[in-house]
């Protein structure tokens, strides 16, 4: 149930952001209510018969259903243009049950190789164990695509903008491909937001976001969503995948999201303002190699990710041609620019993909996926572009 007003859909995008989805209680406030409770009561034992066969649609239990996590499934979906929402605990959440809910034993997976750490191990160790075929492809060469897409495929999963590379892929090339041998789309949306693309409207079936990212933003709750205008999938094999094996979000974290969605459009200007003053300033700089910033002419998939894409987004990659020496140097000389792997916060962070969020794979397939070992992902926060670069010139003055 994605309760919404009729109003909800005609209103523009800020307004959504700000209202959508927002159902008062009895006690008029202003601000969403936390519904922080794990159960609900009945009158009789005959409302909690009704309730259970269905007959009587109402909240039974937190785990399938609770008002706080309702308003904000309804504010990302009127936010994604999308039919339904269901929220998860977590990025990886969504990823795992957007997936594993719908494969089987003798299934095949096709993926982009540029995948988060923890995509990566789903789908290149986790799915095999269950007899679940998984194969990777370059996400940028429509031929590996084409040559993997030649026979039966259950699912298609990929990142655009990948993490940390920033890889952009053609999402409605690789849509129309996946379609043709049956396969369901589903993408990983995080690095670019719901506002700065629409992966259903390119052919995508499913989209999945860490929410812990720009949705919240500023850094303080785990959470994930699913989204689709499939409702049949929603009802099954999704909802009943969700109800019985628990991934669900807090209502606490629901509220700090709901909080977090009336803000994004606002920081997302910001973030994205940020990122392409530092790309360009990074760019052609003494000692650094390729800027990966999709808002960039130089990035390689530059005019795919102007199609696609209404902005570049908050982070931004680059190469020290010192290698991991200069990229620890650099880490350790800022003052400003935090040293963390979590990225889409208020506070600009700067990691090391090599040694931290893609440490688990092997320096072959590190190589294939462009994460080298001068390579730093950069995420960029709200604060005042100047500081941020002169935190950079500083840092890399002393580190190259
Ligand atoms: C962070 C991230 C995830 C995982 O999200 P969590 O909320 O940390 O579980 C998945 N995909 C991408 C692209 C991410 O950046």
């Amino acid at each position: 149930m994605n309760k919404e007003d009729p109003a909800d859909r005609t209103w523009r995008r800020a307004t959504r952001l700000v209202r959508g989805g927002t159902r008062r209680s009895p006690f008029d406030e202003t601000s969403e209510a936390l519904f922080m409770t794990s159960g609900y009561v009945y009158a009789t034992a005959e409302e909690a018969e009704r309730a259970f066969t269905g007959e009587h649609q109402r909240f039974v239990y937190s785990r399938f259903a609770n008002p706080t996590i309702e308003m904000f499934q309804t504010r990302m979906a009127l936010l994604e243009g999308a039919g339904l929402c269901r929220a998860t605990a977590s990025g990886m959440a969504a990823v795992f049950a957007a997936l594993m809910c719908q494969l089987e034993a003798g299934d095949r997976v096709v993926s982009s190789r540029a995948l988060f750490g923890s995509c990566h191990f789903i789908v290149t160790e986790l799915l095999p164990r269950y007899g679940i075929e998984s194969l990777l492809v370059d996400g940028t060469d429509m031929d590996q695509w084409r040559a993997a897409l030649d026979r039966p495929t259950a699912c298609v999963f990929l990142e655009t903008p990948s993490n940390p590379g920033l890889d952009v892929i053609d999402l409605r090339a690789v849509a129309d491909l996946a379609h043709g041998v049956g396969a369901r789309v589903v993408v990983d949306n995080v690095f670019a937001t719901p506002l700065l693309q629409q992966p259903l409207d390119l052919g995508a079936d499913i989209v999945v976001y860490s929410t812990t990212k720009h949705i919240d933003g500023q850094g303080r709750s785990l959470g994930g969503a699913i989204l689709t205008n499939d409702a049949a999938f929603v009802e099954d094999p999704l909802t009943p995948f969700l109800r019985n094996t628990g991934p669900a979000l807090s209502p606490f974290n629901a509220w700090l999201l709901l909080k977090g969605l009336e803000t994004l459009e606002v920081r997302m200007a910001r973030h994205c303002a940020n990122a392409r003053a530092v790309a360009e300033f990074l760019d052609g700089r003494p000692g650094v190699g390729r800027v990966l910033y999709p808002g960039l002419p130089s990035h390689p998939q530059h005019a795919l990710a102007s199609a696609q894409m209404s902005d570049g987004g908050s982070v931004v990659a680059f190469d020290l041609d010192g290698g991991k020496d200069a990229a620890f140097r650099l880490l350790n000389a800022l003052r400003l620019i935090d040293i963390s792997n979590n990225l889409g916060d208020a506070k600009s962070l700067i990691t090391h993909p090599a040694t931290t969020t893609h440490q688990r794979l092997d320096a072959a397939e590190r190589r294939r996926m462009g994460v080298g070992d001068g390579l730093v992902r950069f995420s960029a926060g709200l604060e005042d572009v100047a500081d941020l670069i002169e935190d950079l010139d500083r840092a890399l003055t002393a580190a190259v």
